[in-house]
């Protein structure tokens, strides 16, 4: 195969949202932009895949209110449409008993799951969690902060249940304190999004299409030699670049880079994974059951599609996610047992789903983040930069870099940080 050598500003690596998004940004900014994804389609975490009419994100996806990467999206032009759930109808369970989630006033006031004592508690530490300053607590566990401010036990589970809600991970003893609770304390809303997560890959792939962004896709980068110029090589090309945005996990950007810096970083990273089920089912035997957090394990039931447009007629996509621990060691065990766990729990919520599957799809270890926001690593202080010291030129981009916010709007916000620090230094 011919090899070409090619000279442009900025090569971004990586399709997802992330490098989209800065891709976007820079070449609005009037710089020459080459974007590759190793896949055959962009979007990475943020595809949606239709089949029989619904649409089935990469497990559960909602899009928290108010986070850094709406204006990142809005200053796009990438609108967001969908619905919230309905609050009101929210559930827990604790072994057998389903009762109402204690999430807002009125349903603190009247879940049978509290008693007078515990409600009260529950309150106090809900106003406090809304109100109170949690920097004190960065660099100290979740855990730490439920001994000290809990003494009813169904309150303990209650907000360990809601962190592992907001964080994706089951690991009290070692998730931040002040980014775990004050996700708590903000109780953002959740957009689910009609048509699933794709429209926001669609809506940024258009926005680099229109800002004159090269799109490459299905070829991988094998290869980055540091300059300047610094050099990228793809199986049938060579890129040439003043900037390279590495929009990827952070174990590829390590291994492109080759920088002990970024090394240590994937060294040091502890991958957030779940364990994903989503169902579409040709109706809901138990229509008004909507939304169950399990106190007792750590699972979680919604059907997104009663909120926004994944189903078509009376059909219905629900979702299944096991929160996993973060040690590797806990993962060897059995894939198939966190299935049967699901699908087991499942009979008890939907009896009968089984006869009215159209179709499914199991992520047994699916990475949900790149990196936890560990107490060890003093929370989102502690993340890697998105300028890489001692490499002039060199950015990552990615849900597990810099200290605003986590998930996507971590993803969107470095991108638009990542892009503007570009355009200034060229300018
Ligand atoms: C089950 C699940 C649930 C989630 N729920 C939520 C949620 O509710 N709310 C929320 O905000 N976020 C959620 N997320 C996280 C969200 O999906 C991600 O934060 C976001 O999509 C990350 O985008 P990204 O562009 O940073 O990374 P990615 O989407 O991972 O993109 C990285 C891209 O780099 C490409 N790549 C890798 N190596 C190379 C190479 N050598 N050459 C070229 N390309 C390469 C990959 O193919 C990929 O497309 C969830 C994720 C999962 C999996």
């Amino acid at each position: 195969m011919n090899s070409t050598r090619e000279q442009r500003d900025v090569v971004v690596i990586g399709g997802g949202i992330g490098g989209l998004a800065a891709a976007a940004i820079l070449a609005r900014g009037g710089r020459s932009v080459t974007l590759v994804e190793k896949a055959p389609r962009f979007g990475g975490r943020a595809i949606t895949t239709e089949r029989e009419g619904f649409k089935f994100n990469l497990g559960i996806h909602v899009f928290y209110a108010g986070g850094p990467g709406e204006a990142v999206l809005r200053e796009l032009g990438v609108t967001l449409s969908g619905g919230q759930s309905d609050r009101s109808l929210y559930e827990c369970q604790d072994g057998a008993r389903i009762s109402r989630l204690p999430v807002d006033a009125d349903s603190l006031a009247t879940s049978a799951l509290l008693d007078p004592a515990s409600r009260a508690e529950l309150a106090q530490l809900l106003r406090q969690l809304r109100t109170e300053p949690l920097h004190a607590w960065r660099g100290r566990p979740v855990s730490a902060w439920l001994d000290q401010h809990v003494r009813h036990p169904v309150v303990r589970s209650l907000l360990e249940a809601v962190v592992r809600l907001a964080t994706y991970t089951h690991a009290p003893d070692e998730v931040d304190a002040a980014y775990a609770l004050s996700l708590v304390g903000s109780q953002r809303g959740a957009l689910l999004l009609d048509d699933g997560w794709q429209t926001l890959v669609h809506g940024l792939e258009r926005a680099t299409r229109a800002a004159g962004v090269e799109l490459i896709h299905g070829a991988a980068v094998t290869d980055i030699e540091l300059g300047p110029p610094h050099t990228v090589r793809l199986p049938s090309r060579t890129l040439h670049a003043k900037a390279v945005v590495v929009a990827t996990d952070v174990m590829t950007a390590a291994r492109l880079l080759k920088l002990p810096t970024v090394e240590a970083w994937a060294a040091r990273a502890r991958p957030v994974r779940a364990a994903c089920l989503d169902l579409a089912l040709r109706a809901l035997p138990e229509p008004w059951r909507l939304v169950v957090l399990r106190l007792d394990q750590p699972l979680y039931y919604s059907v997104h599609s009663r909120s926004c447009r994944l189903a078509p007629g009376n059909g219905a996509l629900l979702h299944l996610i096991k929160y996993l621990p973060l040690r590797p060691s806990d993962l060897d065990e059995d894939a198939r047992e966190d299935r049967r766990q699901l699908e087991a729990w499942l009979d008890e919520l939907q009896p009968g789903w089984r006869e009215v599957l159209v179709a499914s799809q199991f992520l047994p270890r699916i990475q949900v983040s790149g990196d936890a926001v560990t107490a060890g690593q003093q929370g989102l202080q502690g993340r890697p930069s998105l300028i890489v010291p001692d490499a002039p030129g060199v950015y990552l981009v990615g849900d597990f870099v810099g200290a605003r916010d986590h998930l996507a709007h971590a993803s969107l916000f470095s991108a638009e940080v990542v892009a503007r620090d570009v355009l200034e230094r060229a300018a």
